[in-house]
């Protein structure tokens, strides 16, 4: 119930407004967030390198409804990369299509992605697709392979709780994409997605087989211990080593566990997001954790 009001709310303007002017959102935004500015962005990528982490970079924004707005989100992600390389910092990126147009144009997508795509090449550097709801599933994978990235340069995500992953990571996995695999985190109607918790888990351990037999590296986000251990199980049964795929996690989210399996010997990424137009990402964090309301309330009250 809570999950989804807070699913709900993460796509409505009024609180929006409210969060974003206030300088109270601001703050409790800080804890899953880099900052407001590239800066602030860059510094956590230096941070966290240094301390062994890999990053990829998310420049916030989506649901982009203007076409200057895509072209905009599509040259921040160019000087990123350019950004990264001036200052020898190793990150990847992340992005989501609807930020580069896809509820406009399909055709726009495609083309601000092929541009971010030939940059990453020129760097040899590497481009994720995040998936977002069931509405752009379909449009998220043909951009993806029209785009015709090598393998190595464009991956994608697949979210476990939904129905036809297990469809669509198969055909992926034939066509050599690396993949990030996710529980998912949008609100989907029980046609498409299951709607327990148990189902799943259970259908991302199903994935997460798949994807360490498939012989590519691919990366598995979760701050679910009950996901890592069964990860670390399956490797070691099947003799798979740590070089052969990473564990991804949220900025600011179990930052102890990202620690303990980095110590571990594991390749670990942190997704670091930053930028202005943090409130739909900051909402779907507090759908994710009812705990994570309750520090908010608190926080709220106490001003
Ligand atoms: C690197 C990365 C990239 C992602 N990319 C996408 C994407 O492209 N598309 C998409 O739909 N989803 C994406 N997600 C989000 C994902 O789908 C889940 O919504 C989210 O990771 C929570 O699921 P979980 O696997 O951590 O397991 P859960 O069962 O939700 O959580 C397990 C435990 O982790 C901790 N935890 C989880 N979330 C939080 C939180 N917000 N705050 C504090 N503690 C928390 C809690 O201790 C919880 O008990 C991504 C997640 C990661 C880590």
């Amino acid at each position: 119930m809570l999950r989804s009001f807070l699913l709900f709310l993460s796509e409505r303007e009024a609180p929006k407004k409210l969060l974003l002017r206030s300088s109270l959102g601001r703050r409790l935004a800080a804890r899953f967030i880099a900052g407001e500015e590239l800066e602030h962005a860059v510094a956590a990528v230096r941070r966290l390198t240094a301390e062994g982490f890999a990053v990829t970079l998310d420049y916030l924004g989506e649901s982009v409804h203007e076409g200057r707005h895509a072209e905009e989100a599509c040259q921040v992600y160019l000087s990123i990369l350019d950004r990264l390389v001036a200052e020898s910092l190793q990150s990847h990126i992340s992005v989501k299509l609807t930020q580069l147009g896809l509820a406009i144009d399909e055709v726009l997508a495609r083309r601000h992605l092929e541009a971010i795509c030939q940059r990453g090449t020129q760097y040899r550097n590497f481009v994720r697709i995040d998936m977002e709801s069931s509405a752009y599933t379909d449009a998220t994978l043909r951009v993806f392979r029209a785009v015709g990235a090598p393998r190595d340069v464009l991956g994608i995500v697949m979210q476990s709780y939904l129905y036809r992953s297990e469809k669509d990571v198969e055909e992926l996995l034939k066509e050599g994409a690396r993949i990030r695999l996710c529980k998912g985190a949008y609100q989907e109607p029980p046609e498409l997605a299951f709607p327990g918790k148990a189902d799943v888990d259970r259908n991302y351990v199903k994935l997460m087989e798949k994807l360490l037999l498939s012989g590519h590296c691919h990366a598995i986000a979760t701050h679910d211990p009950r996901m890592i251990a069964a990860t670390q199980a399956f490797a070691r049964v099947h003799g798979i080593g740590v070089d052969r795929f990473e564990f991804q996690m949220l900025y600011g989210i179990r930052r102890r566990l990202q620690r303990e399996l980095l110590d571990q010997g594991y390749r670990v990424r942190v997704y670091v997001p930053y930028g202005r137009q943090w409130y739909p990402y900051f909402m779907r964090r507090l759908a994710e954790r009812p705990a994570n309301l309750l520090f908010l309330v608190r926080n709220l009250f106490r001003r």
